[in-house]
């Protein structure tokens, strides 16, 4: 392999765009080269880290305004925070300038910026859309007050990794008095989970089932109005709210090679193709599953790459990211923990009502969930901070 040239008597100069899982990961696994390796950045719009996974629900899951503070964090992982927006990135010149006319010169570029959460369906309500969090909030109080009869939750064409629609459809349906609120998933998939394989599938049937959650397959409504959601050849049923799926696209940034949706082209250790010095990670690099056990893999993986090309390492050939997916499914009494790997060719599932890793975290894998984890249970606020805490969270 051959390394990538930085400067003599200086510290390569390491730039993370982005404050979701996908960044801090990178922080941590690079972190793990000794605190003085790079000189690393932390490039994030938000000066504060929000848990997706939870803090999407509107209060329908537990520790859902759960937040580090980015500043605390990037310090304790040995790099610095610049509180703006990437806007452009010229990756000959070796330089990202921000949305506020910054410009930040690099050794290497890890773009972990994730995907734009696009409309998932005209008239309803956007999950995981910032612009969409009053809405889902208000319906939440409506269902707790029960005064929904009817709601639909729909994952558009386009999102493989469905799992979000079928949890806020188990949670609503128990936050509604006496289940009061019939709930729907119309779904563009054959059964729900498709991608993650039979096994996965039928487990997150046989919940839904238990439960009385309808599962519309195979088609993909064109909108919610004036009450009805509008199915293809299937008519409008009534319903009183809608929750889509948000439909994810890419940045589309000048200058690096994406596939039709604007999402990064990378290759099996996150370089993006014809670029010597900038990855990309998590959900803004063009492969099918935007999860976030997946992104961190995907982290830890290119974080040792720029290791390596910079020169820091043995250059010992890296394993790519393993084909595993972890999923803890939320249903509002309990959690149902999903593990699938592919073995020889077939996708094999565990199924348990018990954890099955440790820390039991939404996202799981890497470093990320033992550093939350572990911040949790000392506190921000906690004398030792989370430098303390990254001496005790592993891998
Ligand atoms: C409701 C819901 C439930 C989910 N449940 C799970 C789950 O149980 N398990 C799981 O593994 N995954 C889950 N996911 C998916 C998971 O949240 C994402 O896959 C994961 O957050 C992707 O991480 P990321 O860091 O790539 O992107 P993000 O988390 O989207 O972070 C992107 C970051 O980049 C920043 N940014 C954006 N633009 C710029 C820019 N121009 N310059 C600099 N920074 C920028 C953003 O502010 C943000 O901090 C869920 C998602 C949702 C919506």
């Amino acid at each position: 392999m051959t390394s990538i040239p930085v400067g003599s008597g200086r510290r390569p100069r390491v730039l993370v765009a982005g404050g979701g899982v996908a960044a801090l990961e990178v922080l941590l696994a690079l972190r793990e080269h000794g605190p003085t390796s790079f000189h690393t950045t932390l490039l994030s719009p938000d000066d504060r880290f929000r848990y997706r996974p939870l803090s999407a629900y509107a209060g329908l899951a537990p520790d859902a305004s759960r937040t580090v503070d980015l500043a605390r964090f990037a310090a304790a992982a040995g790099a610095g925070l610049v509180c703006d927006r990437l806007a452009t990135l010229d990756a000959e010149a070796q330089v990202a300038r921000t949305a506020h006319g910054g410009a930040i010169a690099f050794d290497a570029m890890v773009l972990a910026t994730g995907a734009i959460q696009g409309e998932g369906l005209p008239g309803a309500i956007t999950l995981g859309a910032p612009g969409d969090e009053t809405a889902l909030a208000m319906l939440v109080e409506r269902v707790r007050a029960g005064t929904v009869d009817r709601a639909a939750v729909v994952v558009p064409s386009g999102v493989a990794w469905s799992l979000p629609a079928y949890e806020l459809a188990l949670l609503l349906q128990h936050a509604a008095p006496d289940g009061r609120t019939a709930v729907v998933v119309v779904t563009r998939e054959a059964r729900p989970m498709e991608m993650a394989g039979r096994e996965f599938s039928d487990a997150v049937t046989a919940l839904l089932d238990r439960r009385g959650i309808a599962v519309t397959t195979s088609t993909a409504p064109d909108s919610f109005d004036e009450g009805r959601l509008w199915l293809p050849l299937e008519g409008a049923p009534e319903v009183d709210a809608v929750v889509a799926l948000a439909r994810p696209h890419g940045p589309s940034l000048p200058g690096l090679p994406c596939d039709d949706r604007g999402f990064v082209v990378v290759d099996a250790r996150g370089r993006v193709p014809g670029l010597a010095r900038v990855w990309a990670v998590g959900d803004v690099a063009a492969h099918p599953v935007k999860q976030g056990g997946f992104a961190v893999l995907q982290a830890d993986v290119a974080a040792g790459d720029v290791a390596d090309r910079l020169a820091l390492t043995g250059h010992a050939p890296r394993p790519s990211v393993p084909p595993v997916l972890r999923a803890a499914l939320l249903d509002g009494t309990g959690t149902l923990y999903l593990r699938t790997e592919r073995v020889d060719g077939t996708l094999r599932t565990t199924v348990s009502d018990g954890p099955l890793w440790w820390p039991p975290t939404k996202i799981a894998g890497g470093r990320l969930p033992s550093w939350l984890a572990a911040f949790d249970a000392h506190g921000a606020g906690d004398a030792g901070g989370p430098a303390a805490l990254l001496g005790a969270g592993g891998a």
